[in-house]
This record gives structure tokens, C-alpha cells and sequence, in this order.
């Protein structure tokens, strides 16, 4: 177990870049890279508990299953899961291909219930993701992951800064907006470019906090 969040960390932290060329975007292939569907039984029973708690108010009908090809911080291609709201559902296929097809470094591509539903857990695994049932941390409204309508992207290098800190624990190094560094989101960066063109709105344009990993419709 230890061994394999070794593994997986590192995976994350990079490595040599592979010589993997995707596949065509008009190739059957790269189609079904990126499907979503109803959200299947055996993955609404790893929700249950987890990202989906009892009394949830959304119903799961509502959601979709997407699996998005992605590329990983060490330039190799990876399947990833992701539940979303269904009004969103093809915005996300979009942006995930676009994103592929510029080979746009992800960390990775999980479901919040891999991490037992666990917001903080998940952000430091640096992991991408959208439906959790949950409020906003530190407050007690629903935030839009709760309706599956809100995204994500590569948390650690991109925290949630307030006042009161940073989130996830140890991305302290990341707050400081002004430095470079790999995997910043920001306004010349291609997934801010393309979350904006779908009509989300993006955490780092906020007064009062800045949530750079957050993208909402
Ligand atoms: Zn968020």
C-alpha cells in the first residue's frame, strides 16, 4: 500500500516524458477515449457513503460517468473518472479532449471516493475532480461540487488561498501567484482559456478567496 502511494506520488512529481503520440482527434479511437454515461451501478455503490452521503439532495440520476484519456505529468497517456452534473457532461468532453490533444500535464484523473470522499486527501494527491457532496470548507453552504457542476484541476499546484491559509496542507510554496512554476493555472494558461470559453467561471478571479484548481458553472 505504502509502496504504491510511493509509486503513484512520484508518477505525479514527474519523470522522463515518454514518446507517446495520442491518437488522431478524428480517430474512432480518441472518440472513445472520452464517453459519458448514466453512472453505472458498480460506481454508484463506490459512492454511496463517500462522495454521495446519505440525505444527498441530488439525484444520481442526474450525474454522469465520464472517462477522459489524459496526459500525466510524465507525458504518458492515462484513463481517468470523473461524475459530473449532466448538464455539463459535454463541456467536459470538450475541454478534456482539447486539453489532451495539447498534451496538458494532469496529475490525475480520480474519483473523490478513491479518497473516501475526503476534499483534503484528494488535493493532496494533486488529483483532478469534480462531483463531492460537500460544503464549502469552513463554511456550511453546499459548494457546486455538490451538484457536480464544479471542476478541479491539479489542486496542489493550484490551492485554495484565504486569509486563515492554504489548501491542501503543504501547497504553501504554490500561494505565491507572482512566481513561476509548472502546472500554474492562469489567464494565459490553455485550460483557463478553455473553461472560460464553456462558460465557467474560474476560482482565481474571486475577491474575497482565490481558489486557483476551481472551475464552476
Ligand atoms: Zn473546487
Amino acid at each position: 500500500m505504502l509502496l504504491c502511494a510511493l509509486v503513484f506520488l512520484q508518477a505525479c512529481r514527474g519523470g522522463r516524458p515518454a514518446a507517446v503520440i495520442p491518437p488522431a482527434p478524428e480517430a474512432p479511437a480518441f472518440q472513445a477515449a472520452f464517453t459519458a454515461a448514466p453512472v453505472p451501478p458498480a460506481v454508484q455503490a463506490r459512492m454511496q457513503g463517500r462522495s454521495y452521503p446519505d440525505g444527498a439532495r441530488i439525484p444520481l440520476s442526474e450525474l454522469r460517468y465520464l472517462r477522459l484519456s489524459y496526459i500525466d505529468f510524465s507525458g504518458n497517456p492515462q484513463t481517468g473518472e470523473m461524475v459530473c452534473n449532466q448538464a455539463i457532461a459535454q463541456d467536459l468532453i470538450e475541454i478534456f479532449q482539447a486539453l489532451y490533444q495539447a498534451r496538458y500535464p494532469i496529475c490525475s484523473i480520480r474519483l473523490m471516493d478513491d479518497f473516501n470522499g475526503d476534499d483534503e486527501a484528494s488535493m493532496q494527491a494533486d488529483n483532478t475532480s469534480c462531483f463531492n457532496y460537500r460544503t464549502i470548507a469552513g463554511m456550511r453552504r453546499l459548494s457546486r461540487h455538490s451538484l457536480g457542476m464544479a471542476v478541479d484541476i491539479n489542486p496542489r499546484e493550484n490551492p485554495y488561498v484565504r486569509r486563515s491559509g492554504v489548501r491542501p496542507a503543504g501547497s504553501e510554496p504554490f500561494a505565491d501567484r507572482s512566481r513561476d512554476f509548472a502546472h500554474k493555472i492562469d489567464r494565459n494558461d490553455l485550460c483557463y482559456q478553455l473553461f472560460r470559453e464553456h462558460g465557467f467561471t474560474w476560482g482565481g478571479a474571486w475577491a474575497s478567496v482565490k481558489d486557483y484548481q476551481h472551475f464552476e458553472k
